[in-house]
C-alpha cells in the first residue's frame, strides 16, 4: 500500500492535471491536507513529505493534535461546524475557519482573537444544495452575512466555502461548484474585496471543483487512507 508520502505526490500530480486540463496553470488550488480522525504521528509524516497546511473538524481532537505537534510550522485550517461554546479554542489555536455561517459566531470569533496574532481568515460556508438539514448561509443569505463579516475587525473575509450533497453526479457536483464561483463573483464588486479564496473540492471530487475555479481543496481519504471511524464525514 502507498504510505503518505506516495499519496502526496500522486493529489499533487492531480491538482496539476486538473489545473492544465482547464487552462489554469500547474498550481490551480492549495492543499489542504484533512486529518481528522487520524494520529498527531500521520500529520509528522505527511509534515515531513512537505505539506504544510492542515485541517482539522473536531475541535478537542484539533488541539490535543496542535499540541503535540507544537515544534513544528503548521498552518492549522477549523473545517467543521462550530459552535459558539467552542469559538475561543478555535479563535486562538489556529489560521483559518472554513465553514462560518452565522454572523453570532463570526463576532465571537473576532472579539475572542488574541490581539497579537494576526486576523483569523474565514471562508462563509453557502448551502448550495439547498438541503434543509445542511449547516452554511443560503445564497439569499450570502449578501448580508458577507458584508457583516467582512465590517469585523479581527477577521480577514477570504472567500466561500461549500460541500455539495452526498452522493451527487459529475454534472451537479459541477453545477454546484459554478455556483458556489458565481456567488463569489457577484460578491467580489458588493465588498470591494478580492475573496480570493473558493474552498471546495475533496478527494473524489477535486477535478470538478478546479474546473470551476477551486483555490484550496480539502483532501483527506486520498492521502492518509480510508478513514477507520466511518461515519464521521
Ligand atoms: C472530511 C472532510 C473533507 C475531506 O474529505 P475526503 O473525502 O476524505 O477527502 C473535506 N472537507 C470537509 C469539510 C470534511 O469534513
Amino acid at each position: 500500500m502507498p504510505g503518505i508520502a506516495e499519496n502526496l505526490i500522486a493529489v499533487g500530480a492531480r491538482i496539476s492535471a486538473a489545473g492544465r486540463n482547464c487552462g489554469r496553470g500547474e498550481t490551480p488550488a492549495r492543499l489542504l491536507a484533512v486529518s481528522k480522525t487520524w494520529p498527531a504521528g500521520s500529520v509528522r509524516e505527511a509534515f515531513a513529505a512537505g505539506q504544510r497546511a492542515f485541517g482539522e473538524n473536531y475541535v478537542q481532537e484539533a488541539v490535543d493534535k496542535i499540541d503535540a505537534l507544537r515544534d513544528l510550522p503548521i498552518e492549522w485550517h477549523f473545517i467543521g461546524p462550530l459552535q459558539s461554546n467552542k469559538t475561543r479554542l478555535v479563535a486562538n489555536r489556529f489560521a483559518w475557519v472554513h465553514a462560518v455561517d452565522r454572523l453570532k459566531i463570526a463576532q465571537r470569533l473576532s472579539e475572542q482573537r488574541d490581539a497579537h496574532l494576526p486576523p483569523l481568515q474565514v471562508c462563509l460556508q453557502v448551502n448550495v444544495s439547498g438541503e434543509a438539514s445542511k449547516s452554511g448561509v443560503t445564497p439569499a443569505g450570502l449578501p448580508a452575512l458577507a458584508a457583516a463579516v467582512a465590517a469585523l475587525p479581527r477577521l480577514t473575509l477570504a472567500g466561500l466555502m461549500c460541500i455539495p450533497e452526498a452522493g451527487a453526479d459529475a454534472a451537479l457536483l459541477r453545477s454546484r461548484f459554478h455556483q458556489l464561483a458565481g456567488l463569489r463573483d457577484s460578491l467580489r464588486p458588493a465588498l470591494g474585496l478580492a475573496l480570493d479564496t473558493l474552498s471546495m473540492g475533496m478527494s473524489d471530487d477535486l477535478e470538478l471543483a478546479i474546473a470551476e475555479g477551486s483555490t484550496l481543496v480539502r483532501v483527506g481519504s486520498a492521502i492518509f487512507g480510508a478513514r477507520a471511524r466511518p461515519g464521521l464525514s
